[in-house]
């Protein structure tokens, strides 16, 4: 299986948590973008990236829905004239409250959109205030009625761990995501990097804990099941894209910071639009970083990847892959764990949903 990843390096404002490649549009900037992936596509195709049969498209930023309907239309025009993508294919685009329309919806219902990913963050208009997030509730309320009104599988993400949030309050935040019964939730910790605005200000961050079993609990009891350390699921909605990414599959990434890995390989492109569309002008290609990892790093990394899913290390095909000494090792260091973290079958070994909990302290053991 093989998925492609589409950059979009645009956002209304910059959240001040935020370390992703995205920046308020500047004028001619989405005619720069769409001239510059239009490019790299090309480029791709003639350089013998194989840009057919793709079972999952993500369109992830940033915020796709910054973009125009009308540029939009431009988008799917390139992708459809050079991509193909499998008959049953998965497509996902995210969309944040404060910039999807109807138009996007509209648009993107007559096209092969299958999911709708929508950046909620929080219910707390205090929340997302202090978020820096240009959204209201209502608004987020609004945008997930609107993707499930129109027929679109739909996943929300919240986010906890903020500074004084107490565990009502995301209880609150969860109760009200649960409402329209989307067919997916992730949830993610409040974390900040080197060098994003929230790093100057000495924010005192809770460990989470609490919060994240509660989200266990609390979406276990609505009907949700824990496919991957932050994603829930109903019956067959998981992210059929995202599953990939954690099982180690290729996937080609297009766009400024967009990542792909092909065949153990993986390399990144540039980070600024600005670079980026001078690279792609230029040579056809925006990669600045390239790394094919030697075969131990590269097999404890599929290890961690794997164990962020519920159905954990498959060994068969982990010890096909990477090797039986590799294979062993990582598997030595999982026995030391114990049965109410760690759970292994005839087939396989993955992490119970307390094991979860404590993912980090496993896999800094593996690597
Ligand atoms: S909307 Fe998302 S990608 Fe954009 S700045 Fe905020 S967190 Fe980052």
């Amino acid at each position: 299986m093989s998925g492609l990843y589409i950059h979009v390096p645009f956002c209304e404002s910059k959240c001040p948590y935020c370390a992703f490649a995205s920046a308020p549009k500047r004028p001619g900037d989405e005619e720069k973008f769409l001239r510059a992936i239009e490019r790299e596509i090309s480029a791709r195709r003639a350089g013998f990236d194989s840009l057919e049969g793709f079972e999952t498209l993500y369109v992830g930023g940033g915020t796709p829905s910054v973009i125009s309907v009308p540029a939009w239309r431009h988008v799917i025009e390139i992708i459809a004239s050079s991509i193909k993508l499998a008959r049953r294919a998965e497509v996902t685009v995210e969309a944040n409250p404060g910039s999807l329309t109807d138009g996007h919806l509209e648009l993107w219902r007559a096209w092969r959109v299958t999911r709708v990913s929508v950046g909620a963050q929080s219910f707390d208009d205090g929340e997302l205030r202090f978020l820096g997030r240009v959204h209201d509730s209502a608004q987020a309320a609004d945008a997930i009625e609107s993707c499930l009104s129109a027929g679109f599988e739909t996943s929300v993400d919240l986010m906890f761990g903020l500074p004084g949030q107490k565990l009502r309050d995301w209880a609150k935040t969860l109760k009200r995501a649960l409402l329209p019964a989307p067919g997916h939730l992730s949830i993610y910790q409040l974390a900040i990097e080197d060098g994003v605005p929230f790093a100057r200000k000495n924010l005192v961050l809770p460990d989470g804990y609490e919060q994240y079993r509660y989200a266990q609990w609390r979406l276990a009891r609505a009907g949700y099941g824990q496919y991957e350390i932050a994603s829930f699921a109903r019956v067959r909605r998981e992210s059929r894209h995202n599953l990939n990414y954690w099982d180690d599959g290729d996937y080609v990434g297009i766009g400024p910071s967009a990542w792909s890995n092909m065949d153990g390989r993986r390399s990144k492109n540039a980070p600024l639009l600005d670079v980026y569309s001078d690279m792609i002008c230029s040579s056809g290609s925006a990669v600045v970083y390239e790394e094919r990892l030697d075969p131990g790093p590269a097999a404890r990394q599929a290890a961690v990847l794997a164990l962020r899913t519920r159905r954990g290390i498959d060994w068969r095909s982990f010890a096909d892959k990477h090797g039986k000494v590799f294979s062993d090792e990582v598997k030595k260091k999982l026995e030391k764990f114990p049965a109410n973290l760690v759970v292994t079958d005839a087939k396989s070994t993955a992490l119970t949903q307390a094991g979860f909990r404590v993912a980090n302290k496993v896999w800094e053991d593996i690597i």
